[in-house]
């Protein structure tokens, strides 16, 4: 836990970390009495109900005791270690959560008959035939597939930046992993909020009924953007520390490589190529017009560029997973083109990447907008006004 010791400077700096057990340990190793820390009550929440959240009294009789962990003052420095990955394993968590929305509604999609097809015939059918579900299916399987594809592109760089034995390798990996957890954690997280109410709208008025467990997985979805730093937390790190502070020199490497993508996309030929790079051409100007705006109005006008900061945390992640799409259409047109494996497996990524890119990536410009013009009407009124 987190506490101050009674000297302590003010502010995050002065906090520490320790270790308080419920049992006290005995200087021969054999447990020892009670700790004093007693559980007050359980907290009654919204969602993730198999996650208890307890309120903790300490030292209410005898004194609680904790034992200091590193060095006094050194706390909040040393869980960023543990922060790092809980931010990422939070957004896993998002992809978990898109994808098991994405099940249920698919198999309640193939199942429920009602309304006949536009096409013709006189019986109901199941809906899965109407083009808006089918477009609600899209939205969810697509995302799901880029924000899963985004997430194991950077923890590949993680281990990379762990393990390789170049240590420029190391650092290069380290900076783009750096720079992308707030992305994997605060994108898919709001993106599985936004899936799991879809998935709900799939079933219809069976969503809203507890029995299908589509709305568990909406409440279960509300807190990924909470724990572990807000999404705005997560933007303020990625355009503060991670893009203002290096002079968006990372966030160029990455549109350097996303326009390698984009050049090969030009080179192969079909319709749906064309369309996923028109796409992914757009996402990538919108993202490099906001990074040299952000770089230059941090110095400037540094609330502006807070007011936007989400939007742009939105249209990094939206990019980058259709920089991932792009990749995965470019493969499967070659495994295709080769007759080599699961023919429908790599059509339906095309088809995904090509979805993602019409739907999803067109978003981008809108973003790019708000984020670079947006600021004036957020900060307009007085605090009297609101
Ligand atoms: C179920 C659950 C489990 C939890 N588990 C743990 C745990 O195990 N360990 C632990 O330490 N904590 C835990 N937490 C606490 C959790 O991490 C915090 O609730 C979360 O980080 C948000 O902080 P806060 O509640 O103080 O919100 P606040 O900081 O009060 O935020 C309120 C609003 O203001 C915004 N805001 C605040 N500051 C800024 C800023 N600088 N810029 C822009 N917007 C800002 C936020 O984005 C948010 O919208 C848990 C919380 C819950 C609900």
């Amino acid at each position: 836990m987190l506490a101050r010791t009674p000297d302590a400077p003010a502010g995050v700096k002065g906090i520490s970390l320790f270790i308080v057990p419920k049992l006290l340990v005995n200087a021969d190793g054999t447990l020892g009495k009670r700790n004093d820390v007693h559980c007050a009550s359980i907290e009654h929440k919204l969602g993730i109900h198999a996650s208890p959240t307890a309120v903790l009294i300490f030292g209410e009789k005898d004194g609680a005791i904790g034992y200091l962990v590193g060095e006094e003052n050194r706390g909040l420095e040393y869980m960023f270690i543990m922060m790092n990955a809980a931010r990422f394993a939070v957004g896993l968590e998002g992809v978990a959560v898109s994808d098991r929305a994405y099940q249920l509604a698919l198999a309640y999609a193939k199942e429920r008959v009602q309304s006949r097809d536009l096409s013709g015939g006189a019986k109901a059918v199941p809906i899965i035939r109407q083009p808006d579900v089918r477009r609600m299916l899209m939205n969810m399987k697509a995302q799901t597939e880029a924000m899963r594809a985004l997430a194991y592109v950077v923890a590949a760089a993680m281990d990379i930046a762990h393990s390789d034995p170049d240590a420029a390798l190391r650092a290069k990996h380290q900076a783009f992993a750096d720079m992308m957890i707030p992305v994997v954690k605060g994108w898919s997280t709001e993106t599985c909020i936004e899936l799991a109410s879809t998935g709900i709208q799939v079933h219809g008025g069976m969503g809203y009924v507890e029995e299908t467990g589509a709305a568990q997985l909406l409440r279960d979805a509300r807190i990924t953007t909470i724990y572990e730093g807000t999404t705005a937390i997560q933007s303020n790190d990625l355009v503060g520390r991670k893009l203002a502070r290096e002079g968006g020199a990372t966030a160029k490497l990455v549109i350097a490589a996303m326009r390698v993508v984009e050049a090969e996309l030009a080179q192969t030929p079909g319709e749906d190529m064309a369309a996923i790079r028109a796409g992914l051409a757009d996402g990538i100007k919108a993202v490099e017009d906001c990074v040299t705006w952000i770089v230059a109005a941090y110095v400037t006008d540094i609330k502006a560029v807070h007011a936007g900061s989400v939007p742009f945390l939105k249209l990094m992640g939206i990019v980058c997973g259709g920089w991932q799409m792009a990749r995965a259409a470019l493969v499967s047109h070659k495994r295709l083109a080769a007759k080599n494996g699961d023919a429908a497996f790599y059509q339906a990524k095309i088809a995904t990447a090509r979805f993602y890119s019409d739907h999803v990536l067109a978003q981008a410009p809108g973003l790019r907008n708000t984020v670079v013009r947006g600021a004036a009407g957020v900060m307009a009124l007085s605090e009297e006004q609101f």
